[in-house]
């Protein structure tokens, strides 16, 4: 066997085992199998592909893809180990930007070396020239879309710029500007490549990256991040094609279709239309600066918190980003454990875009060993708030906006949120009085039945679990008393 043969041979198997990874991603149950899947399937695709480029590269340059692996394994296996659970949508969004930067410059690379030198020294003629001066084309187009719109979409979710929607005027003219003159240039290069046409299509697309994500509003981030996780796949399989490479093309198209999948299903789940938010916006309510008075909010201490839980019978938890960023998981946990043990039935509440990442509360939930059965879905609890004594908002904020339901005209309306303000009490965690991701202002807070509990999640849950052994060290006592 030739080491074409075996390299073309250990290619199927890897684009095997990616299916298998996704498959296994699928469901908590079997995403550690999903991720060893992974790995084995991207070590093999890497020994195949150096094992091919050694045919025709020697000496310096196999030194050098060497030390280029060997560098981009260290980094990578630094960052996930020192990235904290909040930072991971801010990474993701980073290796996004990798993937559309590396397709941009594979691009460049096929365009200089083939279109450039006239393509004689490939012998790509005739129709195949054509069709390698569209490659060439699309992937720079698609590759430098993913870059920038990476770059900004990591800007805000690590909250280094607004989250809010950028709003230039006549945004939507602009975007369809960008696709109808990216349209034009690719024609005019087929018919005749020029150098000048692929910096104008570079420029193009990377403005119109930037100017996507920027125009996208907080609240459908999470769609941003699995659409760019689409566009991605795309612009690696744009890469197979120029680079000749079928597993790049047929993993591309694997994350391009199911991330286009996952944008979907979370456009479907938070109301939105998939064209809209892919379109940076296109057709979104005008954000409006809201300057309603909601009226006074109260407060509530921890011991006054622990009373209410005390003579609950149901309680249902609905956590978010802040007990994420508190780390609250473990108190918030042994919370739930030992009302349970009086006799309360608690139970979670999970939206699905709750936190920065899909299903990141059920991972931190799952962490602190809180059981399965107790969590569930938005759907499958929203109907029974109306029936819960009590309900701990533990940092979330937009997941429980009840404008989302009730205000036509806010940002957010249409998205589907948890009902908590059903509940005869809510005691709602947050360290000020300030907005969510979405920077929407939360009229929850200032609801009859609401009150506020400031200060971090994790350590008000521990001074709720405190304050629930000090009761009970001192019930015995006082039953002794009296006797
Ligand atoms: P939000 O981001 O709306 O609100 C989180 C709240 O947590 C803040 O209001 C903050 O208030 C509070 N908080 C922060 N730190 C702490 C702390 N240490 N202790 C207590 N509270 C704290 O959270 P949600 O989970 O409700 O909503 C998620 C938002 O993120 C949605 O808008 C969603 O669209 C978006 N998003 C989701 C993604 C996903 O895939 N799930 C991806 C990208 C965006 P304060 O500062 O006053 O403490």
């Amino acid at each position: 066997m030739t080491t074409t043969t075996a390299a073309q041979a250990a290619y199927v198997v890897a684009a095997l085992l990616f299916i298998l990874s996704l498959a296994g991603l699928s469901q908590h149950r079997t995403s550690r199998s999903g991720i060893v899947w992974g790995i084995a399937g991207m070590v093999i695709a890497l020994a195949a592909t150096i094992a091919l480029a050694s045919q025709s590269i020697t000496g310096t340059g196999l030194v050098l893809i060497a030390v280029a692996t060997a560098l981009g394994a260290g980094i990578g296996l630094w960052r996930a180990r020192v990235v904290e659970m909040t930072g991971m949508p801010e990474l993701i969004a980073v290796m996004h930007s990798f993937v559309g930067l590396a397709a941009a410059l594979v691009g460049w690379n096929g365009y200089l070396d083939v279109e450039a030198r006239g393509g004689a020294q490939h012998e790509i003629t005739g129709s195949l020239l054509g069709i390698h001066h569209a490659e060439v084309f699309i992937g720079v187009f698609i590759g430098a879309v993913t870059f920038t719109g990476s770059v900004v979409a990591y800007l805000k979710l690590s909250a280094r710029v607004k989250s809010g929607p950028l709003m230039l005027p006549g945004k939507n003219a602009l975007n369809l500007g960008a696709l109808a003159a990216f349209v034009v240039l690719t024609v005019a290069f087929v018919a005749r490549p020029h150098m000048g046409l692929l910096i104008a299509v570079t420029v193009v697309a990377l403005a119109l990256g930037a100017h996507l994500v920027a125009s996208i509003g907080g609240g459908d981030m999470p769609v941003v991040v699995s659409m760019l996780n689409s566009y991605s796949g795309w612009a690696a399989a744009a890469s197979g094609f120029l680079l000749d490479n079928n597993l790049l093309i047929v993993t591309g198209a694997l994350v391009g279709s199911s991330g286009a999948y996952l944008s979907y299903i979370m456009c479907k789940a938070m109301n939105r239309s998939f064209i809209s938010v892919i379109a940076g916006g296109f057709g979104a309510p005008a954000v409006t600066s809201d300057d309603t008075d909601h009226g006074e909010h109260r407060e509530i201490s921890a011991e006054d918190t622990a009373e209410l839980l005390r003579d609950a019978s149901s309680v249902v938890i609905t956590p978010g980003y802040g007990m994420a960023v508190a780390q609250a998981q473990y108190p918030v946990a042994e919370l739930a454990r030992k009302l349970r043990e009086r006799g309360v039935e608690v139970r979670f509440g999970i939206h699905p875009v709750a936190g920065r990442l899909p299903g990141h509360m059920n991972v931190l939930l799952a962490e602190a060993n809180v059981p399965y059965d107790i969590v569930l879905e938005m759907d499958e609890i929203n109907d029974d708030f109306a029936a819960t004594s009590v309900v701990l908002v533990i940092g979330a904020n937009d997941t429980v906006n009840p404008a989302a339901a009730e205000n036509p005209t806010s940002p957010i309306a249409g998205m589907p949120v948890l009902h908590v303000w059903e509940a005869a009490h809510v005691v709602v965690f947050k360290r000020s009085m300030a907005t969510g991701y979405a920077g929407v202002q939360n009229p929850l807070f200032f609801r009859d039945n609401s009150q506020m509990l400031f200060g971090d999640a994790k350590q008000r849950v521990e001074d709720i679990l405190r304050s629930l052994d000090a009761t009970d060290a001192a019930a015995p006592a006082m039953a002794g008393a009296n006797r």
